[in-house]
């Protein structure tokens, strides 16, 4: 194909052409920054849908219910839908409805969207600030049969401490992501893995990930769309979690360079392309498609 600047990679391709049913997109730094939509990225979205290609959108972010995200791309004018979308948050959920009894208490150390896609998914979902009895002496006790942590922007010594005390007592822990800094237009905040880490710590306890580079959303992507793995492909901007996900997952994986990867950093990455911005992406889609 046409190098475009030597952005594009055939050396890293695999040797056969897969038969693309599907892309999947990170959201932060490849859909969006901030409020911002990136360059290229209508377009680029438009052809995917005129190529009768499915649609997903893939994002660690846990904050939010899958509605609010789907609110927030019609409101810039993008392909939306809730079932469009899959969070950390709803791939935790679906991951627990497999392994706990519907009703069976959870504690988040998270935010609202978290809380109701656990809800919704038949947990009794509560926060860890709001543990049954407040951890008191002879208090009642949630006695919850998982710890969820997630991004929690009023994160607590109380909430941590009411983590810790449920993991010691057995509670399943588990981790909605472990990014370590989260993007805004301003700048890096704490991500949800510095809250995951705290909790670690104060548990001494390793965490179940479920989140981007684990393999648990990659399967949870091809349930909810039904189409495998090798007839995805996958674009993201960041290549510990959305590029080493893909490649393990044995998807086409495209790293794009406007969010936090940028072009140097991308020379020895694992993906299978590197495109500058999403509007190289028909390009890529049109010469993957022979
Ligand atoms: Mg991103």
């Amino acid at each position: 194909m046409k190098d475009q600047n030597n952005l594009i990679r055939p050396d890293g391709a695999p040797d056969a052409r897969p038969s693309l049913r599907l892309v999947a997109l990170d959201l932060d730094g490849v859909v969006y920054r901030g409020g911002a939509v990136l360059p290229g990225v209508a377009k680029a979205l438009e052809e995917i849908l005129r190529l009768r290609l499915d649609l997903r959108y893939v994002s660690n972010n846990a904050t939010a219910h899958r509605r609010t995200v789907s609110d927030r791309l019609a409101a810039m004018g993008l392909p939306a839908g809730p079932d469009r979308v899959l969070t950390s948050a709803y791939a935790t959920a679906r991951w627990l409805r497999s392994r706990l009894l519907v009703g069976a208490p959870v504690m988040v150390v998270g935010e609202s969207g978290l809380v109701e896609e656990l809800s919704e998914s038949g947990f009794e979902a509560f926060h860890a600030d709001q543990a049954p009895g407040g951890g008191g002496p002879g208090s009642l006790q949630a006695n919850p049969a998982a710890v969820v942590v997630g991004m929690d922007r009023g994160f607590t010594f109380a909430a941590l401490a009411a983590a810790q005390k449920a993991i010691g007592e057995g509670a399943l822990f588990v981790a909605t992501n472990r990014d370590a800094t989260y993007p805004v237009e301003e700048g890096l905040m704490p991500g949800a893995g510095s809250i995951v880490a705290a909790v670690a710590t104060a548990a001494q306890a390793n965490p179940v990930l479920i989140g981007k580079p684990s393999p648990v959303m990659a399967q949870a992507l091809a349930d909810l769309t039904g189409i495998p793995s090798q007839e995805t492909m996958f674009v993201g901007d960041r290549v510990s979690t959305d590029i080493a996900m893909g490649h393990a997952a044995g998807m086409v994986t495209v790293l794009v360079l406007t969010g936090v990867t940028g072009g140097n950093d991308s020379r020895n990455s694992l993906a299978d392309y590197v495109i500058r911005d999403l509007s190289e992406l028909p390009a890529l889609l049109g010469y993957l498609r022979g």
